[in-house]
């Protein structure tokens, strides 16, 4: 009874698990509350829309869910790991391992091909010669086997989003942040970038918690969270 209760609650435990989150930031003599205490549990392989209006906290909470802030208050256990209370050096394990981050501006590095863009995470976490192969296989995934010596500059937006998708998909991630990722694209690329986002989440099983202000993106999504002021006021399955 209590074993079988115990592997219950295992299998069942979120993948993502956010309590009481709190973020403030100091300005002057006053201080702003950005997030005002946030709970929400995301099972492994749901995928999440953030939605809410410009300032109401969409992108804090991803930055937070990263490791790549720091909270106020609050916890946010990944895969049961309380994240607030890192050593910089234990988050960037834990990055390495669990997260991969899209960004709404590609953020890749200029002075790094394709190729070596979508490696370098896996570089970081310690990989060895043989994700050579696998990031040339998600570069062809991604529609982009013929660009793997191009520099950022050469390629249209579009094309900079498949390279940040596949490098935040080389080190196989449970977990796959979207911060707004087809904020920068025309209709066509950004249904582009949708259908691969989709493709990690169904056919990897990755858990994809993805920003965005678009209707028509966030009803693709299993669950729809809506944040306002700092707070969540609205959390419906799709
Ligand atoms: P969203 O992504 O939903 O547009 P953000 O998370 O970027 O919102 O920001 C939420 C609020 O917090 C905004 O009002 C923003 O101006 C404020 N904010 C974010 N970062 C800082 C900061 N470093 N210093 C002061 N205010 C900040
Ligand atoms: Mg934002």
């Amino acid at each position: 009874m209590t074993d079988s209760k115990t592997e219950e609650s295992l299998i069942s435990r979120p993948i993502i698990e956010i309590i009481g989150l709190t973020r403030s930031i100091q300005t002057g003599s006053h201080t702003v509350e950005i997030l005002r205490g946030i709970d929400i549990a995301i099972p492994q392989g749901q995928f999440v829309a953030i939605m809410g209006p410009s300032g109401s906290g969409k992108s804090t909470l991803l930055g937070l869910l990263a490791g790549l802030d720091n909270a106020t208050k609050g916890q946010i256990l990944l895969d049961g790991v309380d994240i607030t209370g890192l050593t910089e050096d234990q988050m960037a394990e834990v990055r390495g391992r669990k997260i991969g981050f899209v960004f709404q501006s590609f953020q890749l590095i200029p002075t790094l091909t394709a190729e070596e863009n979508v490696l370098l995470p896996a570089e970081l976490a310690g990989a060895g010669p043989e994700v050579t192969r696998r990031a040339k296989e998600l570069l062809t995934r991604v529609g982009l086997a013929d660009r793997l010596d191009h520099y950022p500059v050469q390629l249209s937006g579009g094309e900079q989003q498949r390279v940040a998708l596949a490098r935040a998909f080389i080190t196989k991630p449970p977990i796959l942040y979207a911060d707004e990722p087809t904020g920068n694209l025309d209709g066509k690329n950004g249904a582009q970038i949708l259908e691969l986002l989709l493709e990690m989440n169904q056919r990897e099983g990755a858990t994809l918690v993805m920003v965005t202000h678009d209707p028509e993106l966030a009803k693709h999504a299993d669950r729809i969270i809506t944040l306002r002021d700092g707070l969540v006021v609205s959390d419906e399955s799709v």
